[in-house]
């Protein structure tokens, strides 16, 4: 059935829309329990209340760093100080992979049975959900997202995984390989240990969710360093995983500094899987310490600059509000956010006039503000880096719309949905990833050129294709080196559905049972009979 039309003009509704095709793509949700706040007023008087945790945890209770080191957690839409961190190193990160080790050792975890890991699992969901408002919250204050969309995507999603991966434990199946007759070999998969995950500030909750959720669904004990830049839900959910049962030392989170915490992890000779999300850069160091180190498995995803391919016979009005979508949705703080809009020379004109009228009405706003329809971005120094990116496109390019930082009551770090054409291929906002709301505009003239505009890049995480023409979308979709390529719709995904790059955007997949894959190893057990 066709989603009911919605007026240009009614912003509120459209916003709504987004958000439900959102929520459709979010597989496996439980519903909260909590009521929901409806207004400023409310998510106000919420975050008044709050007491964001800011220890390191480790073996079941919070601690203080061995050094005695803190950081400041900042609410960047005020300027704020939320909490005074711990700022693990690298003798906190031994402790805490200690424990790891010892609690997988000891077997409560990783030898429960399959009903027990999917007892807790499941319990962890259903935390998480009744405790929706204040991980919301803690995300929102922490990194600026909107908190109406923490509430409604990112927390209800977190908590899909955990019981996704809960309820997929019993239906997983090993296999008997076919061998000669008098042998039988077993092939099973096996936890792999000690995991250590390394996690981006962009979705803060979920993405640790992304590979807590499967590697302890797999039996292993974890070791979680958040971004230093929004460490909040990531120990607040290590508390509700002790609350839903989880044994003490199976998940411990480390916060911490990248060169500090995140390099003691990446070579510890004690970690046996390094589960990284972030920028390529990085993602090349964690590939160095495992060579220096004990040749830990490492999986990488990191970063992208997806292209959203508009043909001319394609559905423009949606094609439209999905490109403003996918381009300034989370302030362009997305891994796969599309932030290349190719679109045909024919429907440039009008299209890219539209686009410009969506952009123009996504002023930013208070982050806690139901009405708002953008939030902060996580820092001073990323609003300086994605600044950086708009000055300099100002004399290779045309700023068509925003291009400015902005305030919400005279104060914070916030930046207007910008978009930029006329730039050439070889410009740096066509080739590198800004992780802002920052939209580059190019036009194609045909198919072929645009398959090849679209493919010439380092990254290759995400691409979406506009068409009605079922098979230029096959064609097209087919030809693009991406992760995921999703038509008519943008940046589609599901807790079903692997999520991951090709070239430099990594090699590890998330999400789905294929997850299940980098946190397991294939173990043969062959009996002479
Ligand atoms: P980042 O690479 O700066 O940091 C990511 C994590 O690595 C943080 O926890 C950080 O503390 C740690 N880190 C940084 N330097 C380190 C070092 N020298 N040694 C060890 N650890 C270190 O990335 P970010 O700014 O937090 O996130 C943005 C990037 O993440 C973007 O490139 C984005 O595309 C990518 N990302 C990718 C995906 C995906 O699924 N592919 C999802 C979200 C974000």
């Amino acid at each position: 059935m066709p989603l009911p039309r919605i007026e240009k003009t009614d912003l509120k509704l459209r916003k709504h829309r987004l958000y439900r095709l959102v929520l459709e793509r979010q597989g496996d949700v439980v519903t909260s329990t909590e009521e929901t706040p409806a207004t400023l007023h409310d998510w106000t008087r919420h975050a008044a209340a709050l007491t964001p945790r800011d220890g390191i945890f480790v073996d079941g209770s919070f601690r203080p760093a061995q050094s005695g080191a803190t950081f400041d957690s900042v609410d960047p839409s005020t300027g704020r100080v939320l909490a005074s961190v711990a700022s693990g190193q690298a003798e906190d990160v031994d402790v805490a992979v200690t424990a790891a080790r010892r609690a997988f050792d000891g077997g409560d975890w990783s030898h429960a049975s399959i009903s027990e890991r999917k007892r807790v699992l499941v319990r962890l969901a259903e935390l998480i959900n009744d405790n929706s408002v204040e991980l919301a919250l803690l995300d929102s204050l922490d990194m600026g997202k909107l908190v109406t969309e923490a509430h409604t995507v990112d927390v209800p999603s977190g908590a899909g995984l955990f019981s996704y991966y809960g309820e997929a434990l019993d239906k997983i199946n090993g296999e008997i390989a076919p061998t000669e007759p008098g042998n039988l070999a077993l092939v099973t998969r096996e936890p792999l240990g000690v995991v250590a995950a390394v996690t981006p500030w962009n979705f803060p909750l979920d993405l640790a969710i992304w590979k807590v959720a499967p590697a302890l669904a797999a039996g292993n004990s974890v070791v979680l360093k958040p971004s230093e830049r929004a460490p909040l839900s990531s120990l607040r959910l290590a508390e509700l995983a002790s609350e839903a049962g989880l044994p003490d030392g199976v998940l411990n989170v480390v916060p911490g500094f990248g060169d500090t915490a995140g390099a003691a992890l990446g070579l510890h000779p004690g970690v046996d899987v390094l589960a990284f999300t972030g920028s390529t850069a990085t993602g090349r160091r964690f590939l160095r310490y495992a060579s220096e180190s004990n040749l830990k498995q490492v999986w990488l995803e990191c970063g992208g600059k997806s292209p959203n391919l508009v043909f001319a016979d394609a559905d423009l009005d949606q094609a439209v509000d999905m490109a403003a979508f996918g381009a300034f949705y989370n302030q362009g703080a997305v891994c796969s956010s599309n932030s290349r809009l190719l679109v045909h020379k024919s429907i440039a004109e009008q299209f890219v006039a539209d686009l410009i009228e969506r952009a123009a009405a996504m002023l930013p706003g208070n982050p806690l503000d139901p009405a708002a329809t953008q939030g902060a971005i996580v820092d001073e120094a990323h609003t300086a880096h994605v600044l950086g990116f708009i000055d300099r496109a100002r004399t290779n390019g045309e700023i068509r719309v925003g291009g400015q930082r902005s305030t919400v009551d005279g104060r914070g770090c916030f930046i207007e949905p910008t978009i930029v054409t006329g730039l050439d291929s070889c410009a740096e906002l066509i080739t590198d990833e800004v992780f802002g709301p920052v939209l580059a505009v190019q036009t194609f003239d045909d198919e072929d050129e645009a398959i090849r505009m679209a493919n010439d890049t380092i990254y290759g995480l995400a691409a979406s294709v506009w068409t009605n023409d079922l098979r230029r979308a096959h064609r097209v979709s087919a030809a693009l080196r991406a992760g995921t390529v999703s038509v008519n719709t943008v940046d589609a995904l599901s807790a079903q559905t692997p999520f991951g790059g090709f070239k430099q955007s990594g090699f590890g997949r998330d999400l789905s049972l294929h997850a299940l894959d980098k946190y397991t190893g294939l173990k043969t057990t062959w009996i002479k009979l």
